[in-house]
């Protein structure tokens, strides 16, 4: 008889996104014609990279002839990307990461959901509370998360750092062990981010209690203020107890292209349960060569485009038009008396709507036509906010932002 992976019945149906389709839908039923303005979902709305789009035509080209036709590729992604990305994105910073330390991959969330399998199952795993749901969710399916529990709300096996109004949604370290905390900064969905010092006593934390911190930087590249870190490597003893994962999906516009990397330093180990210490480089080396056959030569070749000069310059310009938006419209959320987090250094604004989150999205939806995400689908410690992303036009969002005006005034 075949069986299923029980784990999977523990899964918390996500009501959250077909939640928010369900009210647009009946919204845009009940007002055929007007125009709804989506800030909800985190995804990009502007064109690739000019340098990008140019590299994808010239390796397709490549592509189309006997002599330069590229079949299988090493699983790990060429060198030219893992050179490129060891170069500008760590040691241009002063961090230590090697090209051969880099995993080229098509997507941060198959690498921060997947990363988890060469880790024991007796793990006990700390996550953020709100929290980017992939990192609850592949754990309950590993079986590492343990029973739903209705009245607390949360599973009984996991580690929840509250984020709140007090610390500024950067938790506190756990007041009791752990083995593998999932951290992401700037964060989605409140857009916080870390000093150095926070992150050094993060580290500090891993050290003392041979933890393992994976780091999630996909939104590394809206990081303006200077003194912020980008990088978990530009901190002091990192290498020892953090793997990092970035995306070009928000960087680069990559999120329909498909283009990743988790970086595993090779001083990265885990133990044995005798305390044989062993390389994760070589476990997740092994994972990801057994399971993943790389990204496609032409998609590298555009991710290489976005260390070009040219490629820089646009990647700046791109970013620098989300965060205009996202000053924006925590501008106007600040004028009409909502305490808002993020949108400085983040494409995403949370807002203390002062009510349940749920109300909050369906009074924009229902009054503005405005789509928000609300916070409560976050977690626990979400409820009472909201998040509006800034990847729309600026048009939009100004009109957005006049509409909410409108009703909120
Ligand atoms: N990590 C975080 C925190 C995200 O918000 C997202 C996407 O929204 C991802 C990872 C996924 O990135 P990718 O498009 O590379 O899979």
């Amino acid at each position: 008889m075949i069986r299923i992976n029980e784990n999977y019945q523990s899964l918390q149906a996500s009501y959250l996104f077909s939640d928010i389709a369900k009210r647009v839908a009946a919204f845009q039923k009940a007002n055929p014609g007007k125009k709804l303005i989506k800030l909800g979902i985190g995804d990009v709305t502007r064109g690739l990279p000019d340098a990008c789009i140019k590299a994808l035509h010239a390796a397709t080209d490549e592509m189309a002839s006997d002599s330069t036709f590229r079949g299988y590729g090493p699983e790990q992604g060429y060198d030219f990307l893992r050179e490129a990305i060891a170069k500008h994105d760590f040691q241009a910073r002063g961090a230590n990461v090697q090209p051969d330390e880099v995993f080229v991959s098509d997507g941060a969330k198959c690498d921060t959901g997947n990363f988890q399998e060469v880790l024991s199952l007796d793990c006990k795993v700390a996550v953020t509370d709100p929290v980017y749901p992939v990192y609850v969710d592949t754990n309950v399916m590993a079986g590492r998360a343990g029973n739903w529990n209705k009245e607390t709300g949360r599973y009984d096996g996991l580690v929840y750092l509250d984020g709140n109004r007090e610390n500024g949604f950067i938790p506190a370290l756990p007041t009791q062990p752990v083995d593998l905390i999932y951290l992401c900064f700037p964060n989605n969905p409140t857009g916080s981010t870390a000093t150095k010092a926070q992150l050094q006593q993060w580290v500090a934390y891993a050290k003392a209690n041979k933890a393992l911190i994976l780091f999630d930087a996909a939104y590394e590249a809206f990081i303006t203020d200077d003194t912020l870190p980008h990088s978990i490597y530009e901190i002091e003893g990192a290498r020892e107890v953090a793997v990092e994962f970035r995306s070009y999906s928000k960087t680069a516009g990559f999120t329909g292209t498909r283009c990743a990397y988790t970086v595993v330093p090779k001083e990265c180990m885990a133990h044995t349960g005798s305390g044989e210490a062993v390389s994760l480089h070589a476990l997740w080396n092994r994972r990801h060569t057994t399971k993943f056959n790389g990204v496609s030569y032409p998609v590298q070749r555009a991710a290489e485009a976005i260390y070009s000069p040219q490629g820089q310059a646009q990647i700046k310009q791109l970013i620098a038009y989300y965060l205009n938006n996202a000053r924006y419209i925590r501008e106007k959320m600040t004028a009409l008396g909502y305490a808002c987090i993020g949108g400085d250094n983040s494409p995403y604004i949370w807002i203390d709507g002062k009510s349940d989150s749920w109300a909050f999205f369906d009074k924009l939806l229902n009054e503005a036509a405005v789509v928000c995400t609300p916070g409560a689908g976050f977690g626990k410690c979400g409820q009472g906010y909201i998040r509006i992303s800034a990847f729309n036009s600026f048009e939009n969002v100004q009109e957005a932002m006049e509409r909410i005006s409108a009703v909120l005034r």
